[in-house]
């Protein structure tokens, strides 16, 4: 393929395991990393001139990749360097940049309003399509307008309100359009006290979640429980599953993280197929016992036995 940016690297027979927090995924055509919204431009475009199928991805941290071959290029957005201009509280942010670095930017220069979003891993991109969260707030309270890459590679400027934000939805994943670079409106605050909030909250995540090193996975596998009338806010998924048992279940590799019923964590020789039905005894325990059908918030990429076709994620 020819690309005039040649700062694009483009790495073959990897495993995507590489570039998912689950550490789990097959080989593909090829992965074009790109890290700037120039060069995610002219791969995209590149990619659709010759008709090259491709899926994109971002920090890899609410997938679950096939282990088989994914019969497509995969383009990944990600920069481990922070590309975030500031105009007074304003921020343009690109899609490639980490969901906490772009936090700790504002938190450092005293801009309040992605506190919520600390530690939480992934892309501002990422972030976008599943209007990641936590403590109730979530990034799409703060998105003004976003600068999308369509199917055919044109470039159109959304505001936040054309982008439908729900809890952990957004209509980019239904439209799959690509997330270029966003704006965000935050409010000033004070630095210090903004810093010392981002400190306990990373303390909580620690206590709360797995620690990816060692314990891979994709966070919470399925939403929380929309309201009902006699609940008047969202249920824990976490709380049913481990009312149902769901702790105990184990398929293969895969298995519940021993502090929360609704993270599955890689164990020894796990497959993404151990994951792909773990999920399905998960979902299957709480339909039993409370007659509720969870809903997943990861998203499969790519073929797993049994899936219904019906269930269409990223590729097929
Ligand atoms: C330990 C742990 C804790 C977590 N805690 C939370 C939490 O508290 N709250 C929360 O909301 N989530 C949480 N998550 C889930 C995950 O981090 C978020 O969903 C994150 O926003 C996903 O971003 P990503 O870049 O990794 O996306 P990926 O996993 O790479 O992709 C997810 C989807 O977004 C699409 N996508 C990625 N980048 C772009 C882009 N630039 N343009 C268009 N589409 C794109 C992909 O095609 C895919 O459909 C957690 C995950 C882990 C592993």
């Amino acid at each position: 393929m020819l690309l005039k940016n040649l700062d694009v690297r483009i790495e073959t027979h990897t495993l995507l395991a590489q570039y998912t927090t689950f550490r789990l995924g097959g080989p593909c055509r090829g992965i074009f990393h790109c890290q700037t919204p120039p060069q995610l431009e002219e791969t995209i475009q590149q990619l659709i001139k010759e008709n090259k199928e491709f899926i994109l991805i971002g920090g890899g941290s609410n997938l679950v990749v096939c282990d088989e071959p994914l019969d497509c290029y995969v383009v990944r957005y990600v920069t481990d360097i922070p590309l975030i201009k500031q105009e007074g509280t304003t921020l343009t942010v690109s899609g490639s940049t980490l969901l906490d670095h772009c936090a700790f930017f504002a938190a450092q220069h005293g801009l309040k309003g992605l506190n919520c979003v600390t530690g939480i891993p992934g892309t501002i991109g990422g972030a976008v399509v599943g209007n990641a969260g936590a403590f109730g707030k979530q990034i799409g309270d703060v998105l003004t307008t976003a600068t999308l890459m369509g199917p055919s590679g044109n470039k159109k400027t959304a505001a936040a309100a054309n982008l439908y934000f729900t809890y952990r939805d957004s209509i980019l994943k239904k439209t799959g359009d690509i997330v270029v670079d966003v704006t965000l409106s935050l409010a000033q605050d004070d630095a210090s006290r903004l810093l010392e909030e981002r400190e306990e909250i990373l303390k909580i995540r620690r206590e709360k979640h797995p620690d990816l090193c060692h314990e891979p996975c994709a966070g919470s596998f399925f939403r929380n429980i929309e309201p009902t009338s006699k609940a008047q806010r969202r249920q824990a998924a976490g709380w049913f599953l481990e009312q149902a048992g769901g702790k105990t279940l184990k398929v293969g590799g895969a298995m519940i993280y021993h502090k929360h019923a609704n993270i599955i964590i890689k164990g020894s020789h796990c497959r993404s197929q151990d994951v792909y039905e773990l999920s399905l005894q998960m979902a299957n325990c709480v339909k039993e016992k409370f007659n509720l059908d969870l809903v997943r918030e990861v998203r499969f990429v790519g073929k797993f036995h049994g899936m219904p076709s019906n269930v269409r994620e990223i590729i097929w």
